[in-house]
């Protein structure tokens, strides 16, 4: 691992979680430092005193970095990607909704680069993905169900962390049945449900606050950097 401050770009730095992880990096200085903050037009203000802004436009002059964190919207995706294939520099990403244009896109920069794309960058999803695959494996004939919770705001359902799960818990051939719960400001719970005749195993994530995803993407970021070209997992990275 980079044993001096990483130099990060932050590619989505007004947004939720471009906010979150300005303030998760400013709070860790002897790992991370940023060296540009991107956002799709250049603000009255500055996002943070002391980062160099720029807006999407002016992306390929941003200076020197050795990682960029996407949490953007699909539109300011392509130039990332392409920013970071040209100054060969790892790029970790979780922005959703890239279509199946962006996604082979990916596939072909991870030929150039080490990257992540991820749809839950939380640490903890990532070892539940990892149990519920030793499960499945151990279990065969057990039926298999995912059950997610969400706030009332989240239109799609199932959630794509309940499908990335349901793909580790499937990965033995089960078929595996999906329920979503919208309700009240629940940030997120997954369920992964084994059940056998006479016993039953529950795999449970409860996600309590949003700064797991930035936290997560931070610590991959810092992983990333040194890596040969790849598309790597979230799971991969783990220490
Ligand atoms: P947001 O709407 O609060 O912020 C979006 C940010 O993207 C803003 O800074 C905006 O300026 C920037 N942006 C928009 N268009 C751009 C462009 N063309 N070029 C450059 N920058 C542009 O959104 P958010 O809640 O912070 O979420 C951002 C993304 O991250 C979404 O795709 C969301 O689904 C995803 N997300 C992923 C995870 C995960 O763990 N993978 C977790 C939370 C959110």
């Amino acid at each position: 691992m980079n044993p001096s401050p990483t130099r990060l770009l932050i590619h989505g730095a007004s947004g939720r979680m471009g906010q979150a992880l300005l303030r998760l990096a400013a709070e860790q200085p002897a790992l991370f430092t940023v060296a540009a903050a991107v956002t799709r037009r250049a603000p009255a203000q500055r996002v943070v005193e002391g980062v160099p802004h720029f807006a999407a436009t002016e992306v390929s002059g941003v200076p020197a970095f050795d990682v960029a964190i996407d949490f953007s919207l699909p539109e300011g995706f392509d130039p990332i990607l392409a920013l970071c294939v040209e100054r060969g520099q790892p790029l970790v990403s979780g922005t959703t909704g890239i279509d199946a244009v962006q996604q082979a896109a990916l596939a072909a920069a991870a030929t150039r680069i080490p990257l992540v794309w991820a749809t839950n960058f939380s640490l903890g999803v990532a070892v539940l993905a990892e149990l519920v695959e030793r499960a499945a494996s151990a279990l065969p004939g057990w039926d298999v169900d995912v059950v997610e919770s969400h706030h009332v705001h989240k239109k799609d359902a199932p959630s794509g962390t309940a499908l990335t799960l349901g793909q580790a818990a499937g990965s033995a051939g089960a078929p595996v049945q999906y329920a979503s719960l919208r309700a009240g400001d629940i940030v997120g719970e997954h369920t992964v449900q084994f059940a056998g005749l006479g016993e039953r195993i529950e795999l449970i994530h409860r996600a309590t606050h949003r700064d797991i995803f930035a936290r997560g993407a931070l610590h991959v970021a810092r992983t990333l950097v040194g890596r040969a070209p790849g598309a790597y997992r979230v799971r991969d990275l783990l220490d």
